[in-house]
């Protein structure tokens, strides 16, 4: 077995003994070490240093800001192997996961780089003659990005490159449940910025400031006046408690909250094809992701089969200490999750679910206080309350529907909307489910499933996911304020809409 003390002095953190907060790998349930914990008095003084390095940082030239981006993405590369490791042992996703939520980083760092030449704004026809229009994108202010323990690194790099290329100072409150990922990602971004500053540049101190601590603190940044832009990812009910908070104040914010993500499976779907989508977006990372696989919408004629594959593959899945070679599923976060996961199961049964396979604790040797579980494939006669629920583990329901309109109904009737998919060779259902009357996603995928996605589209969804977009496409604009501009270069004073107000 790995070596836990390795990984974490892999990654720079020394002794781990003096602190309040104690840290504990989903492993085994160890305990890492102790952190010292922020507290809201603490975030007054952290904001007002955000402040000043906002102050500094946004008259830097853009392509300027992002060869600290470019640096960040090289120490990341270098960086790779031992902070993949450390988001294993401290979030539990297997190994190989862990590698990709780091290439996930450099890949964001590198369109953010490129992005640093392209904030591109608009010139404007102007109604007035000798007048010009435009519209340019300036620097926000302080960001705070709020983090949740699956994602632990990812998510912040996806904010933070694109936040500072913006010219935007960041403060990072990461999930409780993983400081460790977050500590080391601080370590390796001020090697960045010593590289920076040798090469001449001038480097703003406090451009990233971390707290580490529980919820109180994200509200204590939520609160702040100067914080201008809270970018929170987390579950839906942290959602509503800071989107309120922030409207309050007229702040604003970008939320990427819960999903319960569908498939559609039509009778012209390459069912081997199908059948993987499944098995990686359902059981991949013990099932949480906002993104993974919650409800399977199957039509009755191929119900069969694709259950009869699905069944067989589900006992066969490696689930074991996600640091060995060959697992496919490691432990869930922790012993309340996993009790969320019974929950769920017994409330599925009692409207008439029946569990086709998993749902039950697995024991993994010398992991003891580890909570695995086996993946559940639960068969429901409707899309009841408890489907309409994102429960936070390898839960899919499985729904049979007859008829294409039934199929789409059943998808967009749930409170969240964040990615949706749809398997299918029949080109009319793919494009109708892609259309203004299909799919009311953020995501909506034909022939892939709905996780996994790729850093070059903005990524987030609708209604109780909370309606943000973070890192590709144009979602740098939510870390700018847009400003229009006009200039009059006549010797003239002409009003729009042909107003007159002449005073003699
Ligand atoms: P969580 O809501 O418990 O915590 C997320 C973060 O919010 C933590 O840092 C926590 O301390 C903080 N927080 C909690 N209450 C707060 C409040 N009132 N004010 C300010 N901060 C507060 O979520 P979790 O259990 O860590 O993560 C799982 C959830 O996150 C799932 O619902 C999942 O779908 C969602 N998620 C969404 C995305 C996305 O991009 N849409 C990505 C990852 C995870």
């Amino acid at each position: 077995m790995a070596d836990f003390q390795k990984i974490l002095s892999d990654n720079g953190l020394g002794a781990l003994d003096e602190g309040d907060m104690e840290v504990f790998t989903p492993i085994d349930g160890a305990l890492l070490g102790k952190v010292i914990k922020d507290k809201v008095s603490d975030v007054d003084g952290v904001v007002a240093k955000s402040m000043a390095a906002f102050d500094a940082w946004k008259g830097m030239p853009a392509p300027v800001r992002g060869e600290l981006v470019r640096l960040l993405g090289e120490e990341l590369r270098a960086s790779k192997e031992a902070l993949g490791a450390l988001v294993t042992l401290e979030c539990g996703k297997v190994y190989s996961e862990g590698l990709g939520e780091v290439q996930e980083m450099i890949d964001i760092c590198d369109f953010a780089v490129g992005l640093s030449r392209q904030l591109y704004g608009l010139t404007i026809a102007s109604e007035r003659p000798g007048h010009h229009m435009r519209e340019t994108w300036h620097p926000i202010g302080p960001v705070a990005v709020i983090t949740a323990f699956n994602f632990p690194v990812a998510v912040w790099s996806w904010n933070t490159a694109l936040a500072l290329v913006c010219g935007n100072p960041v403060i990072w409150k990461p999930s409780e449940k993983t400081p460790l990922t977050a500590m080391a990602c601080i370590k390796i971004f001020e090697r960045a910025v010593s590289r920076f500053q040798k090469s001449g540049n001038d480097c703003p101190a406090n451009l990233l400031q971390l707290l580490v601590g529980q919820a109180d603190v994200g509200q204590a940044l939520t609160d702040h006046h100067d914080v201008s832009l809270v970018s929170a990812t987390g579950s839906t009910r942290m959602g509503k408690a800071v989107g309120e908070q922030v409207a309050k104040r007229m702040g604003k914010s970008l939320l990427e909250l819960g999903g319960n993500n569908a498939m559609i499976v039509c009778p012209s779907a390459d069912l081997e094809m199908t059948k993987r989508a499944v098995l990686f977006s359902a059981v991949g990372t013990a099932g949480q992701r906002c993104t993974t696989l919650r409800r399977l919408i199957v039509h009755k004629n191929v119900k069969d089969e694709l259950i009869a594959s699905l069944t067989k593959a589900y006992g066969s899945l490696k689930i074991a200490n996600p640091l060995e070679e060959g697992t496919l599923i490691g432990p869930l976060i922790d012993d309340s999750s996993f009790n969320g996961m019974q929950e769920a199961l017994r409330s599925a049964k009692e409207q008439g679910g029946n569990i086709l396979v998993g749902g039950e604790r697995v024991n993994v040797d010398g992991c003891d206080d580890g909570y695995y579980a086996a993946p559940a494939l639960v068969d429901m006669p409707e899309q009841s309350s408890v489907v309409e629920t994102e429960t936070f583990a390898p839960i899919l329901y499985v729904m049979t529907y007859s008829d294409f309109d039934e199929a789409l109904a059943m998808q967009n009737a749930v409170p969240q909307g964040l990615s949706s998919c749809i398997f299918t060779t029949d080109v009319r259902e793919a494009e109708y489910f892609l259309s203004a009357v299909g799919s009311d996603c953020g995501i909506a995928n034909v022939n892939i499933g709905p996780s996994g996605a790729e850093i070059g589209g903005a990524f987030g969804g609708e209604k109780e996911t909370g309606g943000g977009r973070e890192s590709g496409s144009d979602a740098w604009k939510a870390y700018m304020r847009r400003q229009t501009q006009t200039i009059n270069y006549s010797r003239e004073l002409p009003l729009a809409q042909g107003v007159k107000f002449d005073v003699d």
